[in-house]
């Protein structure tokens, strides 16, 4: 979208509406957050999310969403556990590579909503599949401020992961999807049973997982 359109968009939602939100007095501070709220719904943010990051009146995120997407907002968010991200190995990688990004933009100065935008960016560019969509995203900091995960350095290799706080595995998630698949003493392949599982020995050197 071009920044004169977001403006108008901006300017049109307005109309009609004297609250004016917080910030007021500063109309380039408002445009900013609304500018940043549409980006969030063209990325896929509910509407509570977009006000709880942006600051933005609801009824104005309410009436962008429309707008943009055709359809009003789905109510609420994700519930707030991290059951749906710890059933797969795989959403845990994607988490790590996350959260990476969130710590490499920490000290950029920018607002929660512009660090949630380049963050989420920056990963769907990064992955050729991306699991995690921009709620799931955000959701991955609550859960590291709320002490249910941690971050842990791997020790086979060497980078640095999140995990649940419980979670007994020695490995970060990207090395136990490899070691799935390969042997962690000499890393010939496991052959698959016919069930496709792969096995339990090595038939290289013998090593029982
Ligand atoms: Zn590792
Ligand atoms: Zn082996």
């Amino acid at each position: 979208m071009s920044s004169c359109l977001s403006w108008q968009l901006s300017q049109a939602f307005h109309e009609g509406n004297p609250t004016i939100p917080d910030g007021a007095s500063n109309p380039m501070a408002r445009i900013q957050r609304e500018l940043e709220a549409i980006r969030l719904i063209e990325l896929g943010a509910r509407a509570n999310l977009i006000c709880q990051l942006t600051d933005v009146n609801k009824q104005v995120v309410s009436r962008l969403y429309r707008q943009l997407t055709g359809a009003p907002s789905a109510p609420g968010l994700t519930p707030f556990t991290d059951t749906w991200y710890i059933k797969n190995d795989r959403l845990m990688l994607h988490v790590s590579v996350v959260w990476r990004l969130f710590r490499q933009t920490a000290d950029f100065g920018c607002s929660a909503a512009q660090q949630l935008i380049a963050v989420y960016q920056a990963y769907v560019s990064l992955v050729k599949t991306p699991l995690l969509n921009i709620t799931r995203v955000h959701f991955v900091t609550r859960l590291v401020t709320t002490l249910s995960w941690e971050e842990r350095g791997c020790p086979e290799c060497r980078a640095n992961y999140l995990a649940p706080v419980d979670r007994l595995a020695r490995s970060c998630y990207g090395c136990t999807l490899y070691f799935d698949q390969r042997c962690r003493h000499c890393n010939a392949t496991f052959p698959l049973h016919k069930k496709g599982r792969p096995r339990k020995r090595c038939l290289a050197c013998g090593l029982v997982r």
